[in-house]
């Protein structure tokens, strides 16, 4: 595009006999187009280097004694003199046009659509001399201006008018190609970058590898700008990057970042020597948060430069919902097979101790729970009863008052209770811990008891743990309340199915009541030797029949002299009140052979031995442990004998 006027300020002609200024016009442009050929951009893209030649050319061809460009920088909306190495020349320059003055001059020639300005004083007041302002511009947007000043009175006649006409617009030409050629090469390297970035959110399905990724990719390309995301609460995010929380209360309506969020459209906020950019994280099903860049002393935030902020937003939303489907998907695996793993365990673990330890330590692992509370209700939901394996702080009297709350609201409510930050609920309520669960076990229709989990952080739990837990009660309730029934079934048997014995929990008792009131007594350990071999060799059946048998031949034996019971398995026990350690190894060693001379199929035993009497008194369980150990004695001597260690 030709310029066809130039702004020409405060210029004082001179007429000076042809001449003086020996410039010949024909020369001179065929030299400028020779020193920059049309479609040379390319090979002479260094734009420093292209205006100083430039600059030096003209000067060198008009006998100007200043040429300086101005380009314009869309991020400030203003013109910046092109820095190039004549340096002097520049400072004398600037020396010679005051900057705010200039610019006003500059942009008022742009918008009169460069009508020649004749500003009075549009330079510095003692410049006598001719000074041109050429306006460059490509298609209408502004690249920059270029002045020419002379420190002398020029040729005034059209040829040299005409000349200056052209080497401008040639310069225009010029530094349009570079500034479409640099505009084009700054989208394709911002655009290569997105193509990186696109393949690398392609090939994670991690939400924080994308969000390293836009922080990265932003800092990269506005490295002066501060970057910050935007993301919903529930948001386990990496302290390394900037993330704040995105809080969508009518409160923070008024927010940009909300705005953005909620609209999907970017938000724009000028203020005091900074601009704020909000760009919404939108994926195909929802946004997922809020790009939010900051520029500081920028007038104006170029329109590509938004465009490719909104692309980039929205590569990266299309990303971090890939991220957390897949995320999800996993975690639901994840769930699903601690729900498996715990129904499986329970239902293969019968005992109420035993599932309770084991419910507590997956809780604590699964949710990080640092309290698990068990606690059991009674059939009239009037009393509980605190299970023993509950951690440590249900135990304390600090507990009490809050089961008695919790308990109220669960009966009332009948259902779950989650609380984030248990102090600002109750504030007249000391308890240390502010993150509460509470689950209750609803067995058909009755409530059974509930299930506790605290963390003394607020707000630890997700929303998410919650709904797994209940989940997790919620098939776990049968297998509990079953431990709880043949628990307390057991308490009331007190004989052995198979072999008609007594129960172990029976001999134990009674034990323990003689333990209290005799003088001294005996207790033997009975177990069958290699019984899994008989089970082996003739089946379970069998098995169960030697049982009997053995059971059968120590109860004649011993009869009223003491009780006998099944201890467990293959293992029989027999207590013999007031009994001498010396009569307990007689009628262990009856029983050793009878056993031996009366069984069919032929088995044998082994037997432990320990006594005990009042000079030393002892608790049962170590009465129990030392038979134990005599039978483990009797074993290593070669089994079907006795031993007392
Ligand atoms: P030893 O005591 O001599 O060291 O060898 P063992 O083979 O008896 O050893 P262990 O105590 O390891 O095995 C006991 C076996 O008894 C294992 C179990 O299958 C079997 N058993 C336990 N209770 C019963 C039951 O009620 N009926 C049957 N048939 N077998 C049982
Ligand atoms: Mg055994
Ligand atoms: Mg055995």
């Amino acid at each position: 595009m030709l310029i066809t006027t130039f702004v020409r300020c405060d210029i004082k002609l001179k007429t000076v006999g042809e001449g003086t200024m020996k410039i010949n016009y024909m020369v001179a442009k065929d030299r400028f187009h020779k020193l920059f050929p049309k479609g040379a951009i390319s090979t002479m893209h260094n734009q420093e280097e292209m205006i100083e030649k430039i600059v030096r050319e003209i000067k060198y061809l008009t006998y100007a004694s200043h040429v300086a460009v101005y380009l314009y920088d869309r991020w400030k909306d203003d013109f910046k003199l092109a820095k190039t190495n004549a340096e002097e020349d520049n400072l004398l320059i600037k020396h010679l046009i005051t900057d705010g003055f200039f610019n006003k001059q500059v942009n008022k020639s742009f918008h009169s659509e460069f009508n020649i300005y004749n500003g009075q004083s549009a330079f510095h007041n003692t410049y006598e001399y001719p000074t041109f302002l050429v306006p460059l511009n490509n298609n209408n947007s502004k690249v920059g201006f270029m002045l020419i000043a002379f420190d002398e009175e020029v040729d005034d006649n059209d040829h040299f008018y005409c000349f200056l006409e052209e080497i401008a617009s040639e310069t225009n030409s010029l530094l349009s190609s570079l500034d479409d050629y640099s505009l084009m090469m700054e989208q394709a390297n911002k655009y290569e970058l997105m193509y990186s970035v696109t393949q690398k959110f392609h090939s994670t399905m991690n939400t924080n590898d994308v969000l390293t990724e836009i922080v990265n990719t932003i800092r990269y390309i506005y490295p002066e700008f501060r970057c910050n995301l935007f993301l919903s609460s529930d948001y386990q995010n990496d302290k390394n990057l900037p993330v704040k929380r995105l809080i969508y209360n009518e409160e923070f309506a008024e927010k940009l970042s909300v705005q953005a969020f909620l609209t999907g459209d970017i938000k724009l906020e000028m203020l005091k020597g900074k601009t704020r950019l909000f760009a919404p994280l939108h994926g195909k099903q929802g946004i997922y948060g809020v790009l939010q860049i900051t520029a500081y002393d920028i007038s104006k935030f170029p329109e590509s430069d938004i465009e490719f902020i909104r692309l980039l937003a929205s590569t990266a939303g299309n990303a971090l919902e890939n991220a957390q489907l897949y995320q999800q998907s996993n975690q639901l695996i994840a769930d699903l097979q601690l729900i498996n793993e715990i129904s499986h365990n329970l239902n293969s673990n019968l005992r109420l101790t035993e599932t309770t330890i084991f419910m507590r330590e997956q809780f604590k692992q699964s949710f990080h729970a640092e309290e698990v509370g068990f606690v059991l209700l009674n059939e009239e939901n009037q009393k509980y009863n605190l299970l023993d394996e509950s951690t440590t702080f249900f135990h304390t009297p600090l507990a009490e008052d809050f089961l008695d709350d919790m308990l109220l609201i669960i009966k009332e409510k009948k259902d779950a209770i989650f609380i984030g930050d248990f102090s600002s609920k109750y504030p007249n309520r000391f308890f240390g811990l502010k993150s509460v669960m509470v689950i209750p076990m609803v067995q058909s229709c009755q409530l059974k008891g509930v299930i506790i989990l605290l963390h003394q952080n607020p707000y630890f739990f997700s929303f998410d743990s919650f709904k797994l837990i209940k989940s997790i009660v919620h098939h776990s309730t049968l297998a509990f309340v079953n431990s709880m029934l043949r628990e307390q079934l057991e308490k009331l048997v007190i004989t052995d199915y198979l072999t008609g014995l007594y129960s172990r929990k029976y001999l134990d008792e009674k034990c323990k009541q003689h333990l209290e009131v005799d003088s001294k007594g005996v207790f033997l350990l009975i177990d069958i030797d290699d019984f899994k071999q008989i089970n082996d060799t003739y089946g379970h059946d069998v098995g169960d029949e030697l049982i009997i048998q053995v059971a059968t031949i120590i109860r004649e034996n011993i009869e009223n002299k003491g009780f006998t019971a099944r201890w467990g398995g293959e293992e029989l026990a027999v207590y013999l009140p007031e009994s001498s350690v010396e009569n307990g190894l007689q009628e262990a060693s009856d029983l050793v052979l009878m056993i031996e001379a009366n069984t069919q199929p032929k088995i044998t035993v082994s037997i432990g031995i320990a006594h005990w009497d009042q000079n030393n008194p002892e608790k049962m369980q170590s009465i129990f442990d030392r038979a134990d150990r005599s039978l483990y004695e009797a074993k290593r001597l070669g089994k079907n004998g006795v031993a007392k260690i």
